[in-house]
């Protein structure tokens, strides 16, 4: 009985306990699904007219406004494209008094006026203006809805017509009109020009040279005002309202009181300019003895109008995000105790915090500071540190509702979209309690625009994960850590430098698309893809823009029926490690020691495992590779290098040189010409020389060991972007020429001149006839552009600093530079029967090692698949160990560990979803594909 009693007071228990678990799942999944519906962002339903734009001049990172012309140099000083013509005007003042024209100006407003909204109306204005002696005009604003504000509308009047310019419609297009505004025979006339030429430069590029500021003529006339509506008033007998010029000017069709009000800012401006310049001159007579100095009151207004055209736009920058802000906001409200309250430094941190989050939300959406979130709510945020999303999002509404000044917020949503399509980042604001802003920086950053963001990505935000923002965090780092040694600056400052040079401008993706035939999307790929099919007649153009295929046979497989949506993965053009979006380097997670003796139809998908990666984390990866390079050849027991010699009396000389080598410098040139006839003729050319090469490169990297990346980067050192496109282009030309031809893969690649003393920059024009030459990468290309839907390795390639020469010379040949003790731990005896040195020493051998292939006892055969420079016969022989042992399966597995290897030494942040570190590489080669067995096959008989 009792037992009974028991069991059935156990079973209500399990009971009631089932039920609750099943409630609080319930209740769980509910809340997750709640929070999922919050974290859409409110701009992938919502568009603006600014996600149109194709470019932006002055996008919402970190980094500094590039003027026209400019230098990519960041550090170079910025200078005014016009300086030389604005500063001949301020010498010598072209000044217009014929300003409109016979003196009959027609002062009635007519209600024509002509639209521009077409590139070709456009071009149309642009002659017609260029044939203008002077035109008035006018800019209208956007500035509520964008982080910087745009140009939503320019009104510009001749003597005879008025035309309104849509500058939404045609904003990238609108430097159709650079040139009539930067011609100094043409004078224009603007009214209180300060900000107009400013947002004329930030959007467009167009930059004002001779300019007649009915401002300024005020200024000099000693009016008792001079605001526009005073001289319209005035001189035109026009009453205006000015309200509307904070009126929002996105709106298209533009209200009818809107386009007469802008119509009428530019209209009058000709014929006011010809009263003030009247008046200048009357004056003048009045004051002045001379007939000349009658002059020099219109003078003195073109000056001062002039040198506001001088002005340069500039991005504010902050020493971290929001600072200002959350300075102004902290010093208007700190209390007697000089705190914000009770517990002063919590509410001070947490209004900084609140800042850069509120910094960063509006760059990544494109939205003023105002509209995402206002300083009372700031302020009443930091106060009342709310812990839930509804007390966050009352505590907002509250503050937003007790302004004074209704008639600014009526018209905003508070919160707003950003705020309420991202609540639960408050959650974390709030939660952490060391406010580290670095972090938070960053994760905001990820949590947003990362691989698997919230929000969108645009032509705005898009740099944010760039190199600014890297420098950006550095900054706060370096803040946060206060002061470093001055070694370290000093080293980091020509890392920065050497970033800088290297950059890498072309994007290496190019996000091309291939449809299949029912129109599914099969991969993303570079132009030259689509190309390959299009000759072929294997696809037909959809789109141009950026363009598209679609496949006219049917591939075989679809990305989705290997449930990996890696191939269909836009690809960005970013450190796949840090984000860092201006330069990068091809990585290749396999050494392709290894790589390069994989059977065939394992080396065909190789996107997979080529990755871009900055500077910063190349060298890490590399480093870690090495590392495990070294791991793998102890394991096993099949040694790296062949022989490794040890000159004494050259340890010496190197020693000494290398006290040198920390100060000196490098011409790019001689840098450029040394890497190349390194990487092309290393292995050949006579020890004596390549030691001289090698002292170059090395005085570049610091005296630091030397890779062969660091050969193929060195190559990028000093080049222009138009040099550096025309070495892209000459190995495209080379493609297209080794795509009709298809060479012997075994075919000897060299030319076999030694380059000794000889090196010029001719070599450097060789690049791309090399690829030609040796056919080998280019052929291989070529097959792989057969397979249907693999993603792109070839684009890889296009990227001018990567694969020089192709698969030969990208063989590894990296520990140039090792410890000789870690070396001999590892078994010496190769089976090409050398001697291996035991030394010891544990200086550096860079020279020495290169040498040992070509200098010492073996001469290999000409195996392109051996790399004559370093770990190739390693490579084959792990790789034929591992067939041998464990088959197919063995190379997987030892593709597996290399991506591990990768992760845990980079923990990257950017990989495209998808990306695996057991990635199968396993998919079937399309009817075309020359990996194809069948075709193979053919091929052959
Ligand atoms: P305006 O020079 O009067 O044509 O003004 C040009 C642009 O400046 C307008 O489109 C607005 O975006 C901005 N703006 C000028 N004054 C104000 C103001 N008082 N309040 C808000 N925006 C203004
Ligand atoms: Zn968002
Ligand atoms: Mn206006």
């Amino acid at each position: 009985m009792e037992s009974k009693e028991k069991i059935r007071i156990a079973l209500t228990i399990a009971c009631f306990a089932a039920i609750s678990i099943l409630f609080t799942a319930r209740y769980r999944k509910h809340r997750k699904q709640r929070q999922q519906s919050q974290t859409t962002c409110y701009l992938k339903t919502e568009t603006k007219p600014q996600s149109a734009f194709k470019r932006v001049l002055a996008d919402n990172s970190y980094a500094p406004f590039r003027h026209l012309n400019s230098e990519n140099d960041e550090n170079s000083s910025v200078e005014h494209p016009y300086k030389a013509e604005i500063e001949a005007l301020l010498k010598r003042a072209r000044v217009e008094f014929d300003f409109v024209g016979d003196g009959n100006v027609d002062l009635k407003l007519s209600d024509s006026y002509v639209w521009i909204e077409t590139e070709s109306q456009l071009r149309e204005l642009a002659d017609l203006l260029s044939k203008e002696r002077v035109f008035g005009v006018d800019t209208e604003q956007h500035s509520l809805r964008s982080f910087l504000g745009f140009t939503a509308l320019i009104q510009i009047s001749t003597q005879t017509e008025d035309y309104l310019v849509d500058t939404i419609a045609l904003h990238d297009v609108m430097g159709i009109l650079r040139s009539v505004f930067a011609n100094p025979e043409i004078c224009k006339v603007f009214h209180g020009a300060d900000n107009d030429i400013l947002w004329l430069q930030r959007d467009f590029h167009i930059y004002v040279v001779n300019l007649f500021d009915t401002a300024k003529a005020c200024e000099v006339l000693l009016k008792p005002q001079k605001s526009l509506a005073y001289l319209l008033e005035t001189y035109c007998g026009v009453a205006t309202n000015k309200q509307l010029q904070r009126e929002d000017w996105r709106q298209r069709p533009l209200p009818v009181e809107m386009v007469q009000y802008s119509q009428m800012d530019a209209h009058y401006l000709l014929y006011i300019a010809h009263c003030l310049a009247s008046e200048l001159l009357q004056l003048g007579s009045e004051n002045s003895a001379s007939a000349d100095d009658k002059f020099r009151f219109v003078l003195e207004a073109s000056r001062r109008s002039n040198a506001i055209c001088l002005q340069l736009f500039s991005k504010e920058i902050e020493v971290s995000p929001g600072e200002s802000a959350a300075a102004s906001i902290i010093s208007r409200n700190l209390n007697d105790q000089g705190g914000l309250s009770l517990r002063p430094c919590d509410t001070q941190d947490l209004v900084r915090c609140l800042c850069m989050w509120r910094d960063l939300m509006a760059r990544i959406h494109d939205e003023s500071l105002r509209y995402v979130l206002s300083d009372h709510a700031i302020i009443a945020l930091a106060h009342k540190v709310p812990a839930s999303e509804t007390e966050i999002y009352d505590t907002i509404s509250q503050a937003d509702l007790n302004i004074d000044s209704p008639n600014i917020v009526s018209s905003l949503q508070s919160p707003s979209p950003v705020v309420c399509s991202h609540l639960e980042d408050f959650i974390y604001l709030f939660e952490d309690e060391v406010r580290n802003l670095e972090d938070i920086f960053q994760l905001i950053l990820q949590n947003h625009l990362g691989p698997s963001g919230s929000c969108p990505l645009s032509v705005y935000s898009y740099a944010l994960l760039s190199r600014t923002n890297l420098k950006l965090v550095n900054r706060l780092v370096s803040k946060q850590n206060g002061f470093r040694n001055a070694k370290q600056i000093g080293k980091k400052a020509s890392r920065q430098l050497f970033v800088q040079k290297f950059s890498c401008k072309s994007p290496v993706y190019h996000n091309c698309r291939i449809y299949a035939n029912d129109g599914r999307l099969l991969c993303y790929c570079d132009r030259r893809k689509l190309e390959w099919y299009l000759r072929r007649d294997l696809a037909k153009l959809l789109d141009e823009n950026p363009p598209a295929i679609m496949l006219l046979f049917e591939p075989k497989g679809r990305p989705e029926d290997e449930d990996n949506n890696f191939y269909i993965q836009s690809k960005k053009n970013i450190c796949v490690g840090c984000g860092e979006g201006n330069h990068y380097l091809r990585y290749r997670i396999i050494p392709s020691c290894y790589r390069v003796h994989f059977p065939e139809h394992m080396k065909s998908h190789r996107s997979h495992d080529i990755v871009l990666l900055c500077v910063d984390c190349h060298e890490i990866a590399h480093a870690a590779a090495e590392k495990y390079k070294r791991q793998v050849a102890a394991e096993l027991g099949i040694p790296l290098f062949v022989r490794k010699v040890v000159d004494s009396r050259q340890d010496e000389d190197a020693s000494e040189s290398s006290v040198s080598l920390e100060e000196a410098g490098v011409s790019p040139l001689q840098l450029r010409t040394a890497a190349m006839a390194l990487l092309r003729h290393g292995s050949k050319m006579p020890s004596q020389r390549r030691e001289e090469l090698m002292q170059i490169v090395m005085q570049y990297y610091g005296g630091r060991e030397i890779s062969e990346e660091d050969l193929e980067r060195a190559l990028l050192v000093g080049m222009s972007p138009n040099e550096r496109r025309r070495l892209l282009k000459k190995k495209e030309r080379a493609f297209k020429r080794s795509t009709r031809v298809i060479i012997p893969e075994e075919q000897e690649t060299h030319d076999g001149v030694a380059m000794s003393a000889t090196v010029d920059t001719s070599n450097l024009n060789d690049i791309g006839s090399l690829d030609a030459a040796t056919g080998k990468p280019c052929s291989k290309e070529a097959s792989e552009l057969l397979g249907t839907n693999d993603a792109d390795e070839s684009s890889l390639s296009s990227c001018p600093d990567l694969s020089i020469n192709g698969e030969i010379l990208s063989a590894d040949y990296k520990d140039i530079n090792f410890d000789s003790r870690r070396i001999s731990e590892i078994k010496h005896i190769s089976n090409f029967d050398t001697v291996v040195d035991e030394n010891g020493s544990p200086k550096p051998k860079t020279v020495n090692t290169v040498q040992s292939v070509s200098n010492g006892t073996i001469t290999p055969k000409h195996n392109s698949k051996l790399s004559l420079l370093g770990h190739g016969p390693h490579g084959k022989q792990v790789v034929d160990h591992l067939l041998n042992e464990f088959g197919e399966n063995g190379i997987r597995q030892f593709c597996q560990k290399w991506r591990q290897v990768f992760v845990e030494a980079i923990h990257p942040r950017f990989l495209p979803s998808g990306w695996d570190v057991n990635h199968s590489g396993r998919r079937d080669f399309g009817e075309f594909s020359v990996y194809n067995p069948a075709k193979k096959a053919s091929a052959n008989a």
